[in-house]
């Protein structure tokens, strides 16, 4: 079967295959988790022989295929102009079922044309350093900004992994180059200095990671740094040039007011199988607050 013809057809803009191993980045993940970086995110120091051998997440593991799935670029926005990160997609479901139900109808599909074989699907929902193999795969290349840059669609992808014991024959492509060359736009706009340098991102500081995964008190001083985003930040792909394809933003979020007022019933009700369920309508009536600041 011709794998990434298929997962064309199933909507993904790119795909790759590798080897299953130790992963390109293990040693740089480890540092960076060991300097501290990582702000509340505990989970990122477990299983890290989960993340150095994908043999421990499917006993026998042979190859692993990278899948990029796109999401809008259009942002959306409150019709006062306040807005949330792309990814969050808030009036469809969460992206992990949609991406995962894409990615085990191509599953079936290898199991099919691979009887003996076993797979599993991971949308973010295991300890695997998805990046590292997707650009092992030669599916696309990493920016400065961190991200998987897809030459020709950009870094707005979701991603996810099949881990199939069957051995996919791999092709000859090889890691993509480095395309970002002099470039250095996303370190010189990001607005926390979150980007130290180069692919060296202090997630403590990023305010996807604030604005997300971070409960309880955020510095008052990030509320002007937020600009009117209050939830996730775009910037660092927004000024990318591979992200050529602006649209403008989309009214698909009710008024601020309307979300400050907002009781948990009705917040469940209206986004609780959206990507906006994560952090939660407390998180968000907090970032709200402090962009209005
Ligand atoms: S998401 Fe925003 S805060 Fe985080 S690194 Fe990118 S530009 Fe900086
Ligand atoms: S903005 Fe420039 S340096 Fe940053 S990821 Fe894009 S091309 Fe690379």
């Amino acid at each position: 079967m011709n794998i990434a013809n298929q997962a064309k057809t199933l909507g993904f803009v790119a795909s790759g295959l590798s080897r299953s191993e130790k992963p390109l980045f293990f040693d740089t993940f480890c540092a960076w988790v060991d300097a501290g970086k990582t702000g509340r995110m505990a989970w990122l120091n477990r299983h890290r022989n989960l993340r150095e051998d994908p043999g421990r997440l499917l006993p026998k593991c042979q190859t692993i295929i990278s899948l990029a799935y796109p999401y809008s670029p259009e942002k959306p926005c409150t019709p006062e102009g306040f807005t949330m990160a792309r990814y969050s997609e808030p009036q469809k479901k969460d992206y992990h079922d949609r991406v995962r139900k894409k990615a085990k109808r191509l599953a079936s599909q290898i199991m099919a044309s691979y009887p003996d074989s076993k797979t599993r699907v991971c949308v973010d929902s295991a300890p695997i350093l998805e990046r590292s193999f997707a650009y092992r795969s030669g599916m696309g290349f990493l920016g400065k900004n961190n991200m998987l840059i897809v030459p020709g669609h950009g870094s707005y992808v979701f991603l996810a992994e099949i881990l199939t014991t069957a051995s996919l024959p791999l092709g000859d492509s090889g890691p993509m180059e480095d395309l970002c060359g002099s470039c250095t736009r996303c370190l010189d706009a990001c607005p926390t200095g979150a980007l130290e340098g180069p692919r060296r991102l202090d997630a403590s500081r990023c305010l996807s990671y604030l604005t997300i995964e971070h409960g309880g008190d955020v510095d008052p001083e990030t509320g002007e740094k937020m600009g009117r985003c209050f939830l996730g930040c775009d910037v660092c792909q927004e000024v990318c040039p591979f992200n050529r394809v602006e649209k403008a933003n989309a009214v698909s979020l009710p008024g601020i007011g309307e979300f400050l007022k907002m009781d948990d019933e009705t917040f469940k009700t209206r986004f609780g199988q959206t990507a906006l369920a994560r952090p939660g309508l407390e998180r968000i009536q907090r970032n709200i607050k402090m962009v209005l600041v």
